[in-house]
């Protein structure tokens, strides 16, 4: 069928595709017990603003944005948008995905320069154009397109980290390394863990949406791309079933799709945290090549999965665990904790 002609039958099926979000659509199993808004450990300012615009009636998915982008702007997270860690040549990279429920649409963008808030330019994608992911210089332009303005998003805290790492690589190049570099005291924290915000809801109608978006891996090869714009692997959602989003090494989850994994294990009856620990396991089984291999034989990365269900059950698991996580359950906003296969050893 021709997109236009699509539009049109959508149109008299009582859809209006490019302006979804702004109707609201009952599901088609029941309703979902909400509201409930989840995130991984650095969303508690995301969970409170989607919980406070979901308790003002709106769609899960403008709260789930409105939450994450607020992290995204926030200049001392240095694993998301404005502030994230750069690649490798000092260029910070974005990658994000937005999944509406109610009508299984999707959109991305990965590689996306310049432009503070990925998870808005994923959500156009989704409403504006017949495509689900745009990356690097095209999705540049069709940021631009919608008025969204160029800025530098390395800032000096970023900049000072990346050029400690960047001196510090080799003893054989041309670079020297400060003395005592002004970097912050958890720069070996920060260059080697994690991190990425997911952020899910389900809204008064009892529809979920979710989101997930990120600066991607510190000092990534550029054009790398992460599990975070890929539906399946950084997020899904199921109207019928729940939905899963994840942070954590996205080259594992990518080889796993592991979202997509835990929603199917919740519709076959697992619980959101066990289909969360399920899928760890998963992963660590699938972790063969040596290079994920400390020399005990255990991973050498994490990743991390937060999921609820259409219940209004949540978990959260991890490789390595336990899990913090956010949770606003319409009454309290607060970290829980969630399990974890392995323990961290030294
Ligand atoms: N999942 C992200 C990625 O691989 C990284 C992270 O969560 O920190 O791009």
């Amino acid at each position: 069928m021709k997109r236009r002609s699509f539009l049109k039958s959508s149109a008299l099926a009582g859809f209006s595709m490019p302006f979804i979000h702004k109707l609201s659509f009952a599901s088609t199993t029941g309703k979902a017990a909400g509201p409930l808004v989840i995130s991984s450990a650095n969303g508690l300012r995301a969970t409170a603003k989607a919980m406070e615009m979901i308790k003002g009636g709106a769609d899960a998915l403008d709260a789930v944005i409105a939450g994450v982008n607020i992290v995204e702007e926030d200049p001392n997270d240095h694993s998301v948008g404005y502030g994230g860690l750069p690649n490798e040549e000092g260029v910070v990279e974005l990658d994000s995905c937005v999944m509406h429920g109610p009508t299984h649409n999707a959109g991305s963008v990965a590689a996306l320069r310049n432009i503070k808030n990925p998870s808005k330019v994923a959500r156009l994608v989704m409403e504006r154009t017949d495509h689900e992911l745009l990356v690097g210089e095209g999705a540049l332009r069709f940021a631009k397109a919608h008025g969204f303005k160029e800025e530098d998003l390395l800032t000096d805290e970023a900049r000072k980290v990346w050029l400690h790492w960047k001196e510090t690589l080799s003893e054989t190049d041309d670079w020297f390394p400060e003395d005592n570099p002004d970097i912050p005291a958890n720069y070996k924290e920060l260059t080697k863990t994690t991190g990425t915000i997911t952020c899910l809801g389900i809204d008064l109608n009892g529809n979920i949406s979710g989101v997930t978006t990120t600066s991607g891996l510190a000092f990534k090869i550029p054009g790398r791309v992460g599990d975070s714009p890929i539906i399946g692997a950084g997020l899904y959602v199921d109207n019928e079933v729940g939905a899963c989003g994840s942070t954590g090494r996205g080259e594992e989850n990518l080889k796993n799709l592991s979202c997509f994994l835990t929603v199917e294990l919740m519709r076959n009856g697992y619980s959101p945290q066990e289909a969360c620990m399920e899928t760890a396991r998963r992963i660590i089984k699938h972790a063969k090549i040596p290079s994920l291999h400390r020399a005990d034989g255990r991973p050498n990365f994490n990743v991390r999965f937060y999921a609820l269900n259409k219940k209004g059950e949540f978990g959260a698991a991890s490789v390595y665990g336990p899990t913090k996580f956010s949770v606003h359950d319409g009454k309290e906003n607060k970290w829980h904790q969630g399990g974890g296969v392995l323990k961290y050893k030294k």
